[in-house]
């Protein structure tokens, strides 16, 4: 008897492995599917600037406006195209999508967009991002490019050399979620990063833990000295808004200010008038 029901655990487990491997290949097809589909959708979110009082950035953020599921998170989708490779051709969907809406804005409004390791790996990232800002006119002095460290974890010399070669194009390197790895630090000293993001989980913790309002402080500090732009994320009430400002905080992102909105909402909160700018994936777009 005890053998039958372990057997019968067995085929349990058997079959769940099974659907679950089922779900993730469908999963994979779908989701390169979902790029000429014209499902993936950016919204942006404000970057806030304390000092001028206003928003001098958007950070582009990526959706899948799946036909079933509904609003599917980058969390669920981008590590599975990093695994089967498509993030390098949906990366370079969301440079150039990205770079044709923020060419609207007003000149002030900088333009933040985020990118994955395995970007990287794509020897052509330099040209895609010199096509990008060439075919929309985006000026790259409003282009922010933002990595986390693990592009400076893995391959360090080529990825270096990379991000040097961005940096002179004129665009800005930010360090994302700063404080969550294993070696921020170090990285700093190893590039010149023009803006470091203090990760959401130090500032959702601001006002109740002394602990995380050190390391916010130490970090302005940081980036004070060293000349570099301390942004932090995250932020969902004014006492999380206030107390970085007292502490001088150069720019805030967060619910507060904004939740992630569609370009059209973007363009509105921006006082500029919405144009439906959809870059065709798979079809490179031609200079004029
Ligand atoms: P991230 O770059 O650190 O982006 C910030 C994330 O925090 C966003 O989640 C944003 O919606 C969320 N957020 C902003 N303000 C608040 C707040 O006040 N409270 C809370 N709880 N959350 C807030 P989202 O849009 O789900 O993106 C998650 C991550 O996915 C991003 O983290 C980024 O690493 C990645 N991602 C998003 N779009 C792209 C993309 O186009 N390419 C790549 N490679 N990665 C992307
Ligand atoms: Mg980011
Ligand atoms: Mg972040
Ligand atoms: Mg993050």
């Amino acid at each position: 008897r005890a053998k039958a029901d372990g057997r019968g655990a067995f085929h349990f487990f058997e079959r769940a492995m099974d659907e679950e491997l089922q779900a993730r290949r469908a999963l994979e097809l779908d989701l390169r599917r979902a790029l000429t589909a014209g499902e993936f959708q950016l919204y942006y979110q404000p970057l806030y600037h304390l000092g001028d009082d206003r928003v001098t950035g958007c950070e582009a953020l990526l959706r899948w406006n799946h036909p079933d599921r509904g609003m599917v998170s980058p969390a669920d989708f981008i590590p599975i195209a990093e695994e089967i490779g498509l993030i390098v051709q949906l990366g370079e969907w969301v440079l150039r999508q990205a770079c044709a809406e923020a060419a609207t804005w007003p000149d002030h409004v900088r333009l933040a967009v985020n990118l994955s390791p395995a970007q990287f790996r794509d020897r052509a990232l330099v040209s895609t991002v010199v096509s990008a800002l060439a075919v929309s006119g985006l000026p790259a002095q409003r282009l922010e490019l933002e990595i986390t460290e693990s592009v400076l974890l893995q391959d360090n010399v080529a990825n270096m050399s990379m991000l040097h070669d961005l940096k002179a194009l004129g665009v800005r390197i930010s360090m994302d979620d700063f404080g969550t790895g294993y070696s921020s630090l170090s990285y700093l000293r190893s590039f010149p990063f023009d803006k470091i993001k203090i990760d959401q989980t130090f500032v959702r913790d601001i006002l109740e833990d002394s602990d995380a309002m050190a390391i916010i402080k130490a970090v302005l500090d940081l980036g004070s000295s060293l000349g570099i732009v301390t942004t932090a994320e995250g932020v969902e009430t004014v006492e999380q808004l206030n107390a970085l400002r007292d502490q001088g905080c150069a720019e805030i992102q967060g619910y507060f200010i904004s939740r992630p909105a569609p370009a059209s909402e973007i363009a509105r909160l921006l006082g500029v008038e919405a144009r439906d700018l959809r870059v065709p994936e798979g079809r490179q777009a031609v200079l004029t």
